[in-house]
Formats: structure tokens, C-alpha cells, sequence
């Protein structure tokens, strides 16, 4: 890159500087110092403070983000808030979970910021599509050589089928995702064997839902006699999953690659079965997504960003830095979704 373009640098989230102007992505906290973008509302890209300043984001992240704040001052701010319209920002779907966006950032040179994202259509959700820019910000949580993911929408098939299995045998099914985004796919990939939702996913789906957005679920109810289909995230003890009779069990993640077999290893503890499906690019996926956006330098964060960051100089021959925590509470990009 040369010299009179931007810096990027980890502080408050990702920040970009070019001249007077600032740019802060998935900050920790909003601020008016800069630009504030928030790719999605997960936990770790959601701010900690709303002090003040309008946000980029979009409808649903600002939706879930009103019902995950913590503190009464920060419900009261995004009450209010402004959604952010500065002409150097252009969002589009970055193909994560509901709401998430990337952000295209007019900082002297183009400089496209990814959040989490996921390049193919799946469901009712568009996938990421590549733009061009001079610099790329592209997240690294799948960013090693050994994750390579099956297709998607064969491992709908794959799930779709062991369910109906299951519940054929007259099993209870439950499965385990994160509450928001892996939990609502499920919900829509699974709606004619009537998902009932279990504590926080339940919560979530209910958050996420508006006008715009409906699901079909049943909430999860332990007195129901006979085999049932539950979503949970597992997060809060078993509140009820105990009563289900021949219950079986399933992790959908695709961290579910870590574990022996390929595509459908067995994961945490008492889990019958693992189904590696994924809301993230895996590391192929990045590789050709940083090709078609064709920047002259790429910035990796948020997992194995060392590690990308070499193959994407090996492979691609391309300039690539890893944004690396360097003091504690530097950043708050630190658990992964
Ligand atoms: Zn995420």
C-alpha cells in the first residue's frame, strides 16, 4: 500500500484513519470521535457502551442489539439512536446471520471491512459477494488450511434427514446452535417437523422477529408426550430436556470439523452426533473471496489470523497483516461466533 493510504490498527474494535477521518468497526464502544459501523449483533462485535453518536448497522443488528444491552443507559441510547448515513460507508449482506452486513469504507482508498461473513446462499439468505478495494479486512475464524466445509445444502439434506430418522424411530431430537443466526437457519430448514425452541434460542427468535421477519416454532414444552424436534443452545443447564424420552443429540458447528469424523464427528459431551454446517467462511472460501476482491493489502483478524495471513502471502502473493491483540483490553474482538 503506499504511504498516503489508510491505517488500520486494533483499538476501539477495528479502527481505520485517513487524514481527519475515523472509522470504527464493530467498536466496543460508540463513540463520536469517528464513524461507528457494527457488522452484527453477536456478542463479540456488539458495543459494550452507547455513549453517543449514530451507528451504522442495520434493522435487525439494531433490533437485537436493543434486546442484548445490558445496561439501562445503553437501552436508553439505542432507543434514540440515529443510524449513521455518512456517504463514505456503503453496508451490503456479508451472508453471516440475519442483519449482518460488511462495510465498504471511502478512506482515501477503498477499504472493504468484512465482520463474520459466508459467501454462499443458503436458505433464504443471500451470500457475501466480493467487491473490489484497495484494502481488505476479512475475518479468520476458519482460517486454517484444514477447515473445508461440505456444501451447505447438502448438509441440510444431511440434517433434514437423520431428523426425520430420528423422529421416525420415535426419538426426541434435539439440537445444539448458537441462539442467534445458526438457530433461526435451523428453525427455517426444519419448519415441517415443527421445531419447538428451548430458553435463550427461544428468547432470540422472539428478539430477532418484526414485521419484516417471521418464524414457524412452537415453544419447548416437557409436558408434550410423544418425539419432538428441540433447538437449543445448551447454554443454561437442561431446564426440561431431561424429560424427553430416547432423546438424541446433535452439535451443528462447524467446529464439528475438529473432531474425528470429517463432516459428521461426534461433539461435546453426551452428544449422539456433530453436523459441520456453517454460518462462516471456511479457509477456501476466504482464499477466493480475497482473490476476487483483488486489494493490494489484506488485514486478518478475529481467530487464526497468523495463520491466514501467510497462506494468503504464500498463495495469493499478496500483502497480508494479522490485527493482533497487543495489550489486554486492547480489544474486544476476543470469543468467536
Ligand atoms: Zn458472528
Amino acid at each position: 500500500m503506499d504511504r498516503d493510504g489508510p491505517s488500520v490498527q486494533l483499538g476501539n474494535g477495528i479502527e481505520v484513519a485517513c487524514g481527519d477521518t475515523r472509522f470504527f468497526l464493530d467498536p466496543r464502544k460508540v463513540t463520536e470521535e469517528g464513524i461507528c459501523c457494527i457488522s452484527h449483533a453477536h456478542s463479540d462485535h456488539m458495543p459494550s457502551s452507547f455513549a453517543s453518536g449514530p451507528i451504522h448497522c442495520s434493522d435487525i443488528t439494531l433490533r437485537c442489539m436493543r434486546g442484548r444491552v445490558k445496561s439501562m443507559k445503553s437501552k436508553t441510547f439505542l432507543e434514540t439512536v440515529e443510524m449513521g448515513d455518512s456517504p463514505l460507508v456503503k453496508a451490503s449482506g456479508a451472508g453471516h446471520i440475519l442483519g449482518s452486513n460488511m462495510f465498504l469504507l471511502d478512506a482515501g482508498q477503498k477499504v472493504l471491512y468484512t465482520g463474520d461473513f459466508c459467501p454462499q446462499d443458503r436458505l433464504e439468505m443471500e451470500g457475501a459477494r466480493p467487491q473490489k478495494c484497495d484494502a481488505l479486512i476479512i475475518e479468520a475464524t476458519y482460517g486454517n488450511p484444514r477447515y473445508k466445509f461440505p456444501d451447505r445444502s447438502e448438509m441440510i439434506k444431511v440434517i433434514r434427514d437423520w431428523v426425520e430418522d430420528m423422529l421416525d424411530q420415535e426419538r426426541s431430537v434435539v439440537l445444539r446452535a448458537y441462539p442467534l443466526g445458526k438457530s433461526q437457519e435451523l428453525i427455517t430448514m426444519l419448519k415441517d417437523f415443527q421445531p419447538r425452541l428451548h430458553g435463550s434460542v427461544l428468547e432470540t427468535t422472539q428478539m430477532v422477529e418484526g414485521d419484516d421477519i417471521r418464524f414457524d416454532y412452537l415453544p419447548f414444552d416437557p409436558e408434550h408426550v410423544g418425539p419432538q424436534l428441540v433447538i437449543s443452545s445448551g447454554g443454561r443447564g437442561d431446564n426440561g430436556l431431561s424429560a424427553l424420552r430416547k432423546k438424541c443429540s446433535a452439535d451443528v458447528s462447524g467446529w464439528c470439523l475438529d473432531t474425528n469424523a470429517r463432516s459428521l464427528g461426534r461433539m461435546g459431551w453426551g452428544m449422539d452426533q456433530g453436523f459441520a454446517y456453517s454460518d462462516h467462511a471456511d479457509f477456501y472460501e476466504i482464499m477466493d473471496f480475497v482473490k476476487r476482491c483483488d486489494p493490494s493489502v489484506v488485514y486478518t483478524h478475529h481467530g487464526a489470523e497468523d495463520t491466514l495471513a501467510s497462506e494468503i502471502r504464500k498463495r495469493l502473493g499478496i500483502e497480508a497483516i494479522p490485527l493482533k491483540k497487543e495489550k489486554k483490553g486492547q480489544t474486544n474482538l476476543g470469543r468467536y461466533c
